[in-house]
């Protein structure tokens, strides 16, 4: 039965979901063996890709990922695009179990007038740029104007402002917002009525974030700080209730020359309260509009459900729904929410699911080849894998590289260069 041969399991996706997956797997079951397959060349998703270079802090994660790459139980294989080079129901024939742990790699769209025009860039793109993912690093966004217009105040919007407001050379430190040197901040204290008395009804983070605010918007700086801030030339600000309605052309309409918001008000009370237009707009001038309104999945298969209006494959607990055998973790499974901590909870689960069904023989019976039959197939197709020693050579380029110029590392971008190093 599958319990006495190795179940062999196979994850796609390289990012915090899958390497936590196959953490959590490789832990709890003493014979499990587990392939991550990857589309990059090399792995860690989001955590390479996303997380700023002003969180170094934050991407240590991936000393826990290496550990897990170098069981001798589990192998990593990027290069790999799954429902391209190889499909689904093939992983699911090659293995006892699959689980799609791929994350969010969409953006969602506003869905406005002018949002095509040169200038406009999904936050999800243009993070992909300053993190040196391959399919944005020609993404050129001219930096000259002197306004940028971010919509939306999420995590990623402020990870953007912070990066857009910051010298390159202090990237290297971790500083906050409201502190970062050479900038004051713009808050209208009307923005911010009332909210002193609706504090103690919020939860600690958004409490803490909001005091910070508050008494950022509110409180006359001391004269240290005013000094500061009387100096400074670079400026940011928040906007609450304004909706983005249009992209406002240049003359010329060639590229970004402002944008219009919509005035909106609150109705109802609370968490459930929700914005309407009041009929007033206002248009703000700025030559870069980055929309940071949320990250979306992709289908990925033609076999796989998918639920196309939340943006996830339908599951319960992380086991596909109708298709035993098949499982999900990470921004796939939940929606491109939550942190890294929330995705490894979130993965834990789903490898618990996992084992459960193992336990309880609901997976397939008998011997699977795993990765050898995908081997095979991925080599017919001309499709040549990098193994995580790979990854490890070209670790070792890029961390050398940064040591020249004080650097953590300097990232190859160019795949074609990646593979050169590799001797391919
Ligand atoms: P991902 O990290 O996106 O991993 C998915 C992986 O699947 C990727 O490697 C992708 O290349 C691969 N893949 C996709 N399609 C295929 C395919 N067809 N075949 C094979 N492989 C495929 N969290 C924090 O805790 N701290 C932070 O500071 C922080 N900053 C963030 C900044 C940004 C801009 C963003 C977007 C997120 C940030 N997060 C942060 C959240 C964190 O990144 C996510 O919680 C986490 O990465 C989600 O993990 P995941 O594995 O589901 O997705």
């Amino acid at each position: 039965s599958a319990q006495e041969q190795p179940p062999q399991i196979c994850v796609v996706g390289s990012g915090p979901a899958g390497f936590y997956t196959a953490q959590h797997l490789l832990k709890h079951h003493a014979q499990a063996r587990v392939d991550i397959y990857e589309k990059q060349l090399v792995p860690f998703g989001l955590v390479r890709f996303g997380v700023a270079p002003d969180h170094p802090e934050v991407k240590n994660v991936t000393h826990t990922f290496t550990q897990t790459a170098r069981s001798d139980r589990c192998a990593f294989h990027g290069n790999v695009v799954v429902g391209r080079d190889v499909t689904v129901p093939e992983l699911r024939e090659a293995y006892h179990a699959v689980v799609l742990s791929y994350g969010a790699e969409d953006h969602r769209a506003l869905g406005i007038p002018g949002e095509e025009l040169p200038g406009v860039f999904s936050a999800r793109a243009f993070v992909g740029w300053y993190n040196g993912l391959p399919e944005n690093r020609e993404l050129a966004p001219d930096l000259s104007c002197d306004t940028a217009m971010i919509l939306g105040h999420g995590n990623v919007a402020l990870d953007v402002a912070r990066i857009l407001l910051t010298p390159p050379e202090q990237l290297e430190e971790l500083r906050e917002m409201v502190q970062l040197p050479g900038t004051r901040p713009m808050l209208d204290p009307a923005d911010f009525l009332g909210l002193q008395d609706r504090l103690k009804e919020m939860p600690r983070p958004r409490k803490r974030l909001t005091e910070l605010l508050l008494r950022t918007a509110t409180e006359k700086p001391e004269r240290e700080e005013a000094a500061r801030r009387a100096e400074a030339s670079r400026a940011w600000g928040l906007r609450f209730l304004r909706s983005p309605q249009q992209v406002l052309p240049s003359p010329d309409g060639q590229r970004v020359a402002g944008i219009r918001l919509a005035v909106t008000r609150l109705e109802g009370v609370g968490e459930t309260a929700w914005a309407v237009p009041t009929g007033d707009t206002e248009d703000l001038p700025c030559g870069l509009v980055l929309s940071s309104v949320g990250y979306k999945s992709r289908p990925i298969d033609p076999s796989v459900p998918f639920d196309p209006k939340l943006g996830v494959i339908p599951n319960t607990e992380g086991r596909v729904v109708d298709v035993p055998g098949l499982y999900c973790s990470g921004w796939v499974k939940r929606g491109p929410t939550g942190v890294i901590a929330t995705t490894m909870t979130d993965s834990f689960l789903t490898s618990q699911a996992l084992l459960q069904d193992l336990e309880a023989g609901l997976l397939p019976a008998g011997p699977r080849p795993g990765h050898a039959a995908i081997e095979a197939l991925l080599s017919s197709r001309g499709v040549r894998p990098i193994s995580f020693s790979d990854w490890e050579k070209l670790d070792a380029t890029e961390v050398s590289r940064g040591q020249r110029t004080g650097k953590p590392r300097e990232k190859l971008l160019d795949p074609q260069e990646m593979l050169r190093l590799l001797g391919r």
